[in-house]
C-alpha cells in the first residue's frame, strides 16, 4: 500500500499534516531521522506509517521505545482498533503474557512492538533482536521522547543513554527519534548521545495556534484557580500542575468541595492510586487532573481542554511540554499560569540548594530567567515563546521542514532585545487580546536597590523583601524601629508605590538579575554587578500595570469555550444525535477497556452528527474513520443513527 492509502485506509484521515509525508517518505526510504515537532502534532503516524510500509515491503518488524509504560496499552489498543498488528514488552506484563508477545515477535507476527528502555538492552531481549536482524526481519527503530536521553531534556532518563547499543549492534536498521523538545542544548544532546550525526533533521513549527496563553499575577492562587474553571472550562478536562504534594492535596480537595471533579496525580501516591486516577482521567469525561510534573508524559488524551500552572514551572521547555497538553485535537484551548514573587525565589533556592555543579546551575537559572521574562513580557506572549525555541512568528522558514534554523541558540533564551524587534502579535495570548497597561518603573527600581544598598552600609547585613519595602513605603513596624531603620535616607521614599507595584520591580529586577535573593541567608536581598546600571538609571525598568482577570477576558472572548462540549455548527437534530453517538462510544470503549477517543475522536463523532449518514457508503470518507473501523462499527453507527 502506498503511504497515502495506509493514511486513508488505517487511520481515516484525507491528508498529511505539515512534515508529516516527507518524514514518512525519508524514513520508508531507510533513511534516520530526528522529528522536532509540537506536542499534538502528529508524531505517531511519522513512525507507524513506516512501520505498517516496511513490513508489508517484508522488511520486518518496528520497535518502538517508550518511556511511559502506563500508556502502551491504550495506544497499542488504538493501532488493534485500526487493524495494525502491535504488541507491548513491559513489566505490567504476567511472564506468561511476555513470552507469548516474544513468540509472536519471534515469529514475525508483529507490525508494532513497544518497549520499555530498560527492556530493550537487556540481553534476552538483544539476542531476540540479533534473531530478527540476521533474517533480516527488523525494520525501524523509533525512540520517541527522545529527549529523555538528555539531561537538559527535563524528563532525563539514564536508561535512554544505553541505546546506543541499537546503532552500534544494527547498524543497518533506520532510527527515528522524536521529541517536543526542541531547544538547541537539548537537540545537540540527542544527535550525540544517540548518535545521529547522519540523521535528517525534521524541524515543524513549534506554535500551536488553538492555544490561548495567560500569565496572571498570584494574589490568591486558588480562588483564582477556581474562578479560571468555572467561569471557562466547567464540565471540561484539564490539568493543574502544582509544585509540591501537599499542595496537589490541598487543591484537588478545593475542586471537589466546589463540584468539580478532580483527582490527584503525584509520586507519594500508592501506585495502583495513581494509575486508577490516570485511567479515569483517560476513560471518563471531564476530568480536572491535579498533579505535580510526575503526571503527562505521553499523554495523549486530544480532549484537555485547559492546562493549569498554580506554580511557576523551572523553564521555558517544561512550561512548553506541559500546555502542549492541552488541545490536541486542534479545538480551542487554554494554557493558564498564576505566579508571584514567592515562585521566582522558591525555584531560585531550589537551584541554589542542588548539588549539582556552579556551571550545571548558571545553566538552570538562564533557563528561569527565560521563563521570568516571559511571564512579566507586555508583550504577545506566542512571539516570546517561540522565538525561545529558535522561531520568528509568522516566518515562513520557520515550518519548513528538513531545514534546522540558523544562527539562533537559545540556550538561556532570547533577549528582550531581539524579541522587541519582532514586534508581532497573535491575537490569541492575554497580551494581544488585552494589551496590559505599562508604567515606567525605573524611578522605583532605583530606589528598591538604593534602600538595599543603605541598610547594608548601616548595619553590615542585608534584610529580605517585606523589610525594605516597609522602609521604602515608610512604614513604622517594630523591626524598622528597632533597627533605626527610619532615619535612612530612602526611608519613605517609595510611599507613592503601592505594595503590589513594589512586588512587581522586585520581580523584575531579580528576573534581570539586579537583585539575588540569598537562600542561605534567610531570603535576604542581595546586589549584584548587575544593580549598578539600574542604580545610575542606564536600564529601564517597564512593568505590567495590573493583570487581566480571566472573567474580563472572558468577556471578550465570547463564549468559545461551551462550543466544544457539543458543536454548535449542528443544528438541533444533528445535536441529538451527537449525544446519542456520545453515549453509545462510551459503552463500547468501557466493553473494549480503551478511553473514549480511542474509537473515534470528538470530531470524527460531530462530522457523522452532521453528515446523518443512511448507507456505509456515506461514512466512507469521514475523517477519523478508517477501513477497520468502518466495518467494525459501522453497522453500529447506522444504528444509532435510526435510534435517534
Ligand atoms: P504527538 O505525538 O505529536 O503529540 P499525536 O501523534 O498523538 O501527536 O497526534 C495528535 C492527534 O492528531 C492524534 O489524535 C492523531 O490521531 C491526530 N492526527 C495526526 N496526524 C493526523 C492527520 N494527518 N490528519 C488528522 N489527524 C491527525
Ligand atoms: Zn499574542
Amino acid at each position: 500500500m502506498s503511504i497515502h492509502l495506509i493514511l486513508q485506509e488505517v487511520f481515516g484521515y484525507g491528508e498529511f499534516r505539515g512534515p508529516q509525508q516527507a518524514i514518512i517518505e525519508h524514513v520508508v526510504a531507510g533513511g534516520d531521522a530526528l522529528v522536532l515537532m509540537p506536542t499534538g502534532g502528529g508524531k505517531s503516524l511519522c513512525y507507524q506509517i513506516p512501520a505498517i510500509a516496511r513490513e508489508q515491503a517484508g522488511q520486518g518488524i518496528t520497535v518502538v521505545i517508550s518511556p511511559l509504560i502506563a500508556l502502551m496499552h491504550d495506544q497499542v489498543g488504538a493501532l488493534h482498533e485500526a487493524g495494525v498488528s502491535a504488541a507491548f514488552l513491559n513489566s505490567t506484563l504476567s511472564g506468561e503474557e511476555a513470552s507469548q508477545v516474544e513468540k509472536r515477535l519471534l515469529r514475525g507476527d508483529i507490525t508494532l512492538l513497544y518497549c520499555a528502555p530498560e527492556r530493550v538492552t537487556t540481553p534476552r531481549f538483544l539476542a531476540q533482536l540479533d534473531s530478527l536482524y540476521e533474517r533480516g526481519k527488523l525494520s525501524l527503530f523509533a525512540i520517541d521522547e527522545a529527549h529523555c536521553v538528555s539531561q537538559w531534556g527535563h524528563d532525563f532518563r539514564p536508561e535512554y543513554r544505553a541505546l546506543t547499543v541499537l546503532h552500534e549492534r544494527y547498524g543497518s536498521v533506520p532510527r527515528i527519534a522524536l521529541t517536543a523538545t526542541a531547544d538547541t542544548l537539548t537537540r545537540a544532546d540527542i544527535v550525540e548521545r544517540l548518535q545521529l550525526q547522519d540523521a535528517r533533521l525534521f524541524l515543524s513549527s513549534f506554535d500551536r495556534p488553538n492555544i490561548s496563553y495567560t500569565i496572571v499575577e498570584k494574589r490568591e492562587a486558588t480562588q483564582q484557580l477556581l474562578r479560571f474553571i468555572s467561569n471557562e472550562h466547567r464540565g471540561e478536562a484539564g490539568i493543574v500542575y502544582c509544585q509540591s504534594r501537599k499542595r496537589v492535596e490541598e487543591v484537588a480537595n478545593m475542586l471537589c468541595d466546589e463540584g468539580i471533579a478532580a483527582l490527584p496525580y503525584h509520586a507519594g501516591l500508592d501506585t495502583k492510586v495513581r494509575q486508577a486516577n490516570q485511567d479515569q482521567f483517560l476513560r471518563s469525561e471531564g476530568i480536572v487532573m491535579v498533579a505535580t510534573i510526575a503526571f503527562g508524559m505521553g499523554i495523549d488524551k486530544p480532549d484537555v481542554r485547559f492546562v493549569a500552572h498554580l506554580d511557576m514551572p523551572k523553564n521555558i521547555e517544561g512550561y512548553y511540554q506541559e500546555t502542549g497538553r492541552a488541545g490536541r485535537d486542534g479545538e480551542a484551548a487554554d494554557a493558564w499560569m498564576c505566579y508571584g514573587l514567592q515562585d521566582v525565589v522558591n525555584q531560585r533556592r531550589m537551584i541554589d540548594e542542588s548539588p549539582a555543579g556552579e556551571e550545571f546551575k548558571q545553566g538552570l537559572r538562564g533557563k528561569l530567567d527565560a521563563l521570568l521574562g516571559l511571564a512579566e513580557a507586555t508583550d504577545c506572549r506566542r512571539v516570546r515563546l517561540l522565538a525561545y525555541f529558535g522561531e520568528t512568528y509568522g516566518a515562513e522558514s520557520a515550518a519548513a521542514p528538513g531545514r534546522p534554523k540558523q544562527g539562533t541558540a537559545p540556550s538561556g533564551g532570547s533577549t528582550a532585545h531581539e524579541v522587541a524587534s519582532v514586534g508581532a502579535r497573535c491575537g490569541n495570548c492575554d497580551n494581544c487580546l488585552q494589551p496590559p497597561a505599562v508604567w515606567d518603573g525605573t524611578d522605583a527600581a532605583r530606589k528598591l536597590l538604593s534602600t538595599v544598598y543603605r541598610v547594608q552600609q548601616m548595619g553590615g547585613i542585608s534584610y529580605g523583601a517585606g523589610h525594605i519595602m516597609d522602609i521604602l513605603r515608610g512604614k513604622t513596624t517594630e523591626k524598622v524601629t528597632q533597627r533605626g531603620h527610619e532615619s535612612l535616607s530612602t526611608f519613605g521614599i517609595g510611599a507613592a508605590f503601592s505594595e503590589v507595584q513594589l512586588r512587581g520591580v522586585l520581580r523584575q529586577l531579580i528576573a534581570i538579575g539586579a537583585v539575588t535573593v540569598d537562600a542561605q541567608a534567610f531570603n535576604t536581598l542581595q546586589l549584584t554587578d548587575a544593580s549598578r546600571a539600574v542604580l545610575k538609571g542606564e536600564v529601564a525598568v517597564q512593568l505590567r500595570e495590573s493583570v487581566s482577570t480571566p472573567s474580563e477576558r472572558k468577556a471578550k472572548r465570547g463564549s468559545a469555550a461551551a462550543v466544544v462540549k457539543v458543536p454548535a455548527s449542528l443544528d438541533a437534530e444533528g445535536q441529538e444525535r451527537y449525544v446519542a453517538l456520545k453515549a453509545w462510544r462510551s459503552e463500547v470503549a468501557k466493553e473494549h477497556n480503551l478511553p473514549a477517543y480511542v474509537i473515534f475522536h470528538d470530531a470524527t463523532l460531530a462530522a457523522i452528527a452532521e453528515r446523518a449518514p443512511q448507507s456505509l457508503d456515506d461514512l466512507q470518507g469521514i475523517s477519523g474513520i478508517g477501513a477497520k473501523k468502518l466495518e467494525a462499527y459501522g453497522h453500529e453507527v447506522l444504528r444509532v443513527m435510526v435510534s435517534v
